[in-house]
């Protein structure tokens, strides 16, 4: 192979030097007004966000853990609950969900999806848990805890598939917060609703991270919880502002978890570009799938016609996934892995009593699961090297990969 210089994992530098003007814009008015915290900027960032997202409230906060736990927090689940998430996400879910007091219980994933399967959902309520007749709240009886919220994740950028989920939710009287973390601008189509929803919109509430990394990034730390509820609302903005609802009278304890006016206007500024940058990636992630989706030894991410992904990250899964990593990394291309165990393996949990094999497609995935470079502006001859260094160390003749792209599309 010819000399070429490497390919990162993530480009946070481009974007961020093609708008500098209008972010230091944003700091010198901070500057200028010494309005450092909530005011105006965050007010119309949360507006427009809510808009983005389809829902009428958006409440800014400090993080996108910040964003789980306050909306869980507000819709009352806490010490004794349980919320069912899946082990195959990252540990800010549970953490949020433990903090509020409340046990996190895992259900396996859809290995076509990664996202929690509404089949194994099911099994867990119906067959592990009972309706307690004193109280009719669904009580897990090994536990013997309330369970009393599900935490679907929407991961790498695709939304679970929420109308069976909903379902359930309501057959069982439990709320349903998404992480939608990894999720700005990702939709679904809901049969029961006979449209599409975006990732957000679907729950009681919703998480968002504005982490740098994340599709919507800020220069720093930020999140948001958005809901259509506006009493639920009303609280998590007491909550991130130390339970005041006006200044030093505090209705309950809360937390310092707001968003700061400097992030607020630099998601503004990068809201107005999140639906190009998406459609960009939603073209890589296609040239991908026309590169990869014939090679033997590789799977590439599935995508029901039910979902429209905003792939944040892109994961393909092979057999010798460290070797492969490592061979790409000899060739200068940067991968990553998301995640390489799952939760209910991780040592914070050691003492819940899960074990190996509880989880098994959640385990097989974190051993097979590769993520390639994926953001917006990932060069089209860059896709096609990833996917040659791919077929390179599965041992497919180049001309094959070759032979495949001469029917694809520039994009
Ligand atoms: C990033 C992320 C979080 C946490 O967000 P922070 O802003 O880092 O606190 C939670 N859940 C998922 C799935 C994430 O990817």
């Amino acid at each position: 192979m010819i000399k070429t210089n490497g390919i990162p994992f993530l480009d946070l530098v481009t974007p961020h030097r093609e708008l500098r003007e209008e972010l230091l814009e944003v700091f010198n008015s901070a500057l200028d007004t010494a309005g450092f915290i909530g005011g105006a900027v965050v007010e119309a960032f949360e507006r427009e966000f809510a808009a983005f997202c389809g829902v009428s409230q958006c409440a800014g906060v400090g993080s996108g853990t910040d964003a789980l736990r306050f909306a869980l927090i507000a819709a009352g689940v806490g010490e004794g609950d349980i919320a069912v998430t899946v082990p195959n996400t990252f540990i800010a879910t549970t953490e949020a969900i433990s903090q509020t007091g409340a046990r996190p219980v895992f259900v396996d994933i859809d290995e076509r999806t990664f996202n929690m399967d509404p089949r194994k959902l099911e099994e867990y309520l119906n067959g592990e848990c009972c309706v307690d007749g004193a109280t009719g709240y669904l009580v897990d009886r090994k536990l013997g805890r309330r369970v009393a919220a599900i935490v679907p994740v929407h991961l790498y950028g695709q939304t679970a598939d929420m109308d069976p989920i909903l379902e359930l939710a309501e057959r069982y009287k439990l709320l349903v917060i998404e992480d939608a973390c990894q999720a700005h601008g990702a939709e679904y189509f809901s049969k029961r609703d006979g449209c599409w929803k975006k990732a957000g919109s679907m729950g009681l509430a919703a998480a968002f991270s504005f982490y740098p990394g994340k599709n919507l990034g800020a220069c720093g730390e930020a999140g948001a919880v958005t809901t259509n509820d506006a009493e639920l609302a009303r609280k998590i903005r007491m909550l991130r502002d130390h339970g005041q609802a006006q200044k030093y009278y505090h209705d309950v304890e809360g937390y310092n978890g707001r968003l700061d006016a400097i992030q607020a206007g630099i998601l503004r500024v990068k809201l107005a570009r999140l639906p190009a940058w998406n459609e960009q990636r939603r073209q890589s992630a296609g040239h991908y799938a026309e590169l990869l989706g014939s090679t033997e030894g590789v799977a590439i991410p599935v995508e029901p016609e039910w979902s429209k992904a905003v792939h944040h990250v892109y994961a393909i899964r092979v057999k010798d996934r460290e070797q492969l990593q490592r061979h790409m990394a000899a060739e200068k291309i940067a991968t990553a892995i998301h995640y390489p165990v799952p939760l209910h393996l991780q040592k914070a949990y050691a003492t819940s009593g899960y074990q190996a094999g509880d989880f098994p497609i959640a385990e097989r995935c974190a051993a097979e699961i590769l993520s390639l470079p994926m953001f917006p502006g990932l060069r089209y001859e860059d896709r096609i090297r990833v996917a040659e260094c791919v077929q390179a160390f599965l041992g497919v003749e180049a001309e094959a990969a070759f032979a495949a792209m001469a029917g694809s599309s520039r994009g």
